[in-house]
């Protein structure tokens, strides 16, 4: 390639010292085209993001096998449960970040980070083109590209404005540790605003309304968090205006926490009623102003304005440009999210994965899956397979779902005995295939979608951390285990999520937790709970002394209420 000059950059990553050659090319972008010191021989990983589900696959994945590059707008991971917390500084932002940087130094510095956002994935010619978010570097330049051979897509998602007017231009957001600092700021400012000379009764008390729209997890857990920042601190540095503050949660459906239990949603609104945070549902937000935010009801169609003093506008998210332009290239353009498959692989690309909260993985119920298989496998389309031809589908099931492998082992495999034998007791040379699908109808059939959340982004990096690993095994030992050889369909198991429950937090130290196995739990006992659940989680012994001292300092000493 025509290289107009040679740039050297110097990763002086502390310990291993690694070199990262980039050339500059004749059209002013750089590509980079070595990893460490010499040409290196392993399969070159990239990945986009530094989120729940990049960094789990950072923390699992064996680098001595793959040449690893980072690219990412933030140098850090933020712990995003603690966010709401953030908003009103019952925890500080430094608190619940951990620098990209301390990570690497944990894997001895063999990955390369660049501070960079993706602006394009071409997956044709496996290259992605970045663009630096620091500044131009001594050459002038803030653009280059990196070549791959797989890619990981964990760029998570943006907020989803639904292009409702005014909403991207007066309300917060509470996506980033960025924007919980704002709302910080601003809900200072409000009182700031609220206890100015010369103000009516009816402007204060706009100055003091805020309205969370919204009542999802994130949502309420602001609107607690809020509630207690108010009464428990803020009332008592500005109590001339304390009987003017008001706090609504506006909600389109019939109730807030409608993801939750009934049991949860219907004590989160009661307590919410006893703190007199009003929640108003069945209205849809039209439009948002400076000063209002317009209404509708669902019910009648009639139309509401509400004066506002802060909007926090908490929906839902969409996916990011980059990866609408992906989905673009790749056919996906009329989906809503970037869809793979059940081995996390993008669907219609290959060497391309993707994680987390811009994907959106259905799982399939398993009878659904089985009869696919069967489908698939029944080429004559008889409803009937030969020995032989069973023998392979039954391998390729239990290798995606155990579960039948333990049913049939169990004594259910009674019943699959006939469809081998005839009356006659003797072998069958074809099996039918609607009696064993009828044979497995009582197998545990749970699978739907997941939820975007960050218990969902960290598995998945972990589950493909491990198919990345398990690969490079298979490749040096190709005679493995049955379930390393890829044979059949494919090599690995499929992704499954494990649900470890989920928390919400209500102020006043309650709390309500869904736990598997349908247990519910809610009140005090339940906020002990979410703080040794949110403390053990945190990523880092350096993060969880600072959350931990944090939580400490507010209840000795309150929140601190300095806009700075
Ligand atoms: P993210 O964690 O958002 O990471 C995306 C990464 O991609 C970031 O590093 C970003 O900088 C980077 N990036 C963005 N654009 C580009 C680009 N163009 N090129 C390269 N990199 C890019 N989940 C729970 O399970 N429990 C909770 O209690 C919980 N509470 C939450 C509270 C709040 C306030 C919020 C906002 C979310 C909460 N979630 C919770 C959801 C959880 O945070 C997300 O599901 C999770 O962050 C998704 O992980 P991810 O890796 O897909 O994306």
């Amino acid at each position: 390639r025509p290289y107009a000059s040679k740039l050297l950059i110097l990763c002086s990553i502390s310990s291993g010292g690694l070199i990262a050659y980039a050339d500059s090319q004749s059209d002013g972008k750089m590509s980079i085209v070595e990893h460490g010191n010499k040409k290196s021989q392993k399969k070159r990983v990239v990945v986009l993001g530094t989120g729940w589900a990049a960094t789990s696959f950072l923390k699992d994945l064996d680098i001595s096998s793959y040449d690893v590059q980072v690219v990412s707008p933030r140098n850090y991971f933020a712990f995003t449960p603690l966010l709401p917390s953030v908003t009103c500084g019952t925890v500080e932002a430094r608190s619940i970040v951990e620098p990209v940087r301390n990570m690497i130094k944990k894997r001895n510095g063999e990955i390369l980070f660049w501070e960079a956002e993706c602006l394009k994935i071409d997956a044709a010619n496996r290259r992605v083109f970045c663009k630096s978010t620091v500044d131009e570097n001594l050459a002038g330049k803030d653009e280059f590209d990196l070549e791959y051979d797989c890619l990981v897509i964990a760029v998570g998602a943006e907020v989803n404005t639904f292009n409702i007017p005014g909403v991207a231009e007066y309300c917060h957001f509470l996506k980033e540790v960025e924007d919980a600092q704002r709302i910080r700021r601003t809900v200072i400012d409000c009182f700031e605003k609220a206890v100015l000379p010369g103000l009516t009764d009816e402007e204060r008390k706009t100055n003091l309304h805020f309205v969370i729209v919204g009542g999802g997890p994130t949502g309420v857990e602001f609107a607690a968090e809020l509630h207690d920042f108010v009464y428990e601190d803020l009332v008592n540095i500005y109590p001339g205006v304390k009987d003017l503050v008001k706090i609504t949660v506006i909600q389109s459906g019939d109730h807030i926490l409608n993801t939750f239990d009934e049991r949860i949603s219907t004590f989160a609104e009661q307590k919410f009623s006893r703190d007199g945070i009003e929640v108003l549902t069945g209205r849809r937000v039209v439009s948002v102003s400076d000063r209002t935010v317009n209404m509708k009801m669902k019910s009648n169609g009639e139309d509401i304005s509400m004066p506002h003093g802060m909007v926090v506008w908490s929906t839902g998210v969409g996916s990011r440009p980059v990866v609408k332009d992906f989905m673009e290239q790749i056919g996906q353009g009329s989906r809503r999210v970037l869809a793979t498959d059940e081995w996390l692989r993008v669907k219609g690309c290959e060497y391309v994965y993707a994680l987390g909260d811009c994907t959106h993985l259905q799982q399939k119920k398993i009878k659904e899956d089985i009869s696919e298989i069967f489908k698939a496998a029944d080429k004559d389309n008889n409803g009937s397979l030969t020995i032989e031809e069973f023998r392979e589908v039954i391998e390729d099931i239990v290798i995606r779902y155990p579960q039948v492998e333990l049913y049939l082992q169990s004594k259910h495999l009674f019943d699959v005995v006939d469809l081998f034998k005839d009356p006659e007791g003797n072998d069958r040379e074809e099996i039918d295939i609607e009696g064993f699908k009828l044979a497995l109808s009582h197998v545990d059939t749970q699978m739907k979608s997941l939820p975007a959340t960050a218990q969902v982004a960290s598995q998945q990096g972990a589950y493909l951390a491990r198919c990345f690993n398990l690969s490079e095994k298979c490749k040096r030992n190709p005679e493995g285990p049955r379930r390393f050889r890829s044979g059949g369909r494919h090599e690995f198991r499929p992704f499954r999520y494990k649900h470890f429950g989920q928390f919400a937090p209500l102020g006043g130290e309650q709390a309500a937790a869904e736990l598997p196995g349908d247990w519910v739990s809610m009140g005090r006992s339940t906020q002990w709970l979410w703080y040794s659940v949110y403390a053990s989680k945190q990523v880092s012994w350096r993060t969880r002394l600072l959350v931990v001292s944090d939580w400490s300092r507010r209840f000795f000493f309150g929140r601190d209420s300095s806009r700075i």
